[in-house]
C-alpha cells in the first residue's frame, strides 16, 4: 500500500530572495540544487508538485519604479523577466538531476519556455513533470504571491507553500526582537486585520476567497521543503 500524504497537489512559492541565499551573485546554485533534491523526492512519492518563482533577487518593479523616469508598469515587465531567469535556472538544475521540469510564461517567449495554459500545465503534472510558473501573473502591479495564489486556484492545488528564509510568521521581527514568537496557526483574519507581513493583501486574499490553506517555513533548513510538500508540520499555517 502506498502511504498517503496530506496533500495530492501543490503549489510551491519560492521567492526571488530566498534563491539568492547567502551568493553574491543573484542565484545561489546550492540554493536551487538544494530545492531540486528535495522536490525530487517527493514527486517519487506521486505529489504534484507547481512552482511559483520571484524574482526580487535581481529587480523588484515597486522599489524601482521612479528611477531615471521608469514608469511602475515598465518595472514590473523588468521584474517579471527577472522571475524568467530565475524559473529557467531552476528548471535546468532540476532536469540535471533527472526531473522533468516544464517552465510556463504568463506573457510570451515561446523560444524560451511554454506560454501557460492552464491544462497544460495539469497535464503535466499528471505525467509526473514539475511545471514552474513564470513571469507572475503577466501583469504589473501584481506580485509573484499573487501569481501563487492564482495558479493554484486555477490548476486545483491544495495549497500555498511559501518558502522563505526565516521559519514562519511572527509575532514580531525576529531579527530586532529576540521575543518575537512563532506562530503555529493564523487564520486570514488574523494575517489582514494584524497586517502581518506574510503576503500582500491580494495574495491573501485570494487565497482566503478560495479556501486555499498557506504555510510559510524555512527553506533553508534541510528537509523542510520535502516535509512541507509531504503536509508534516513546519512553520506556519494559515487558514480558517
Ligand atoms: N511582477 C509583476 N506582476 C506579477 C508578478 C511580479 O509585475 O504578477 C514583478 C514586480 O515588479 C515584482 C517582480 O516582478 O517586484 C518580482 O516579483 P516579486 O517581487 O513578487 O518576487 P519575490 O518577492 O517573490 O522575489
Amino acid at each position: 500500500d502506498k502511504p498517503s500524504y496530506k496533500w495530492r497537489r501543490v503549489l510551491l512559492k519560492v521567492s526571488g530572495e530566498a534563491l539568492a541565499g547567502d551568493h553574491t551573485q543573484n542565484i545561489d546554485p546550492k540554493i536551487t540544487m538544494a530545492i531540486a533534491r528535495e522536490v525530487a523526492s517527493v514527486t517519487r512519492l506521486g505529489i504534484e508538485v507547481a512552482i511559483v518563482v520571484g524574482g526580487g533577487n535581481i529587480f523588484r518593479g515597486s522599489s524601482r519604479a521612479g528611477c531615471s523616469g521608469l514608469d511602475r508598469s515598465s518595472a514590473d515587465y523588468i521584474g517579471m523577466l527577472a522571475t524568467v531567469m530565475n524559473a529557467i535556472f531552476l528548471q535546468a538544475t532540476m532536469e540535471s538531476i533527472g526531473i522533468p521540469t516544464r517552465v510556463q510564461t504568463a506573457f510570451r517567449m515561446s523560444e524560451v519556455a511554454e506560454p501557460y495554459i492552464r491544462r497544460r500545465a495539469v497535464r503535466h503534472l499528471e505525467k509526473g513533470r514539475v511545471v514552474i510558473f513564470a513571469a507572475g501573473t503577466g501583469n504589473p502591479f501584481f506580485t509573484t504571491d499573487t501569481a501563487a495564489a492564482l495558479r493554484c486556484a486555477e490548476i486545483n492545488a491544495e495549497v500555498v507553500l511559501k518558502a522563505t528564509n526565516v521559519d514562519g510568521v511572527y509575532d514580531d521581527d525576529p531579527r530586532r526582537n529576540p521575543n518575537a514568537r512563532l506562530h503555529d496557526t493564523l487564520t486570514y483574519h488574523e494575517v489582514t486585520s494584524k497586517d502581518l507581513s506574510v503576503m500582500d493583501m491580494t495574495a491573501i486574499t485570494l487565497c482566503q476567497e478560495n479556501n486555499i490553506p498557506v504555510v510559510v517555513f524555512n527553506l533553508t533548513k534541510p528537509g523542510n521543503i520535502a516535509k512541507a510538500i509531504k503536509g508534516e508540520r513546519v512553520g506556519t499555517l494559515i487558514g480558517g
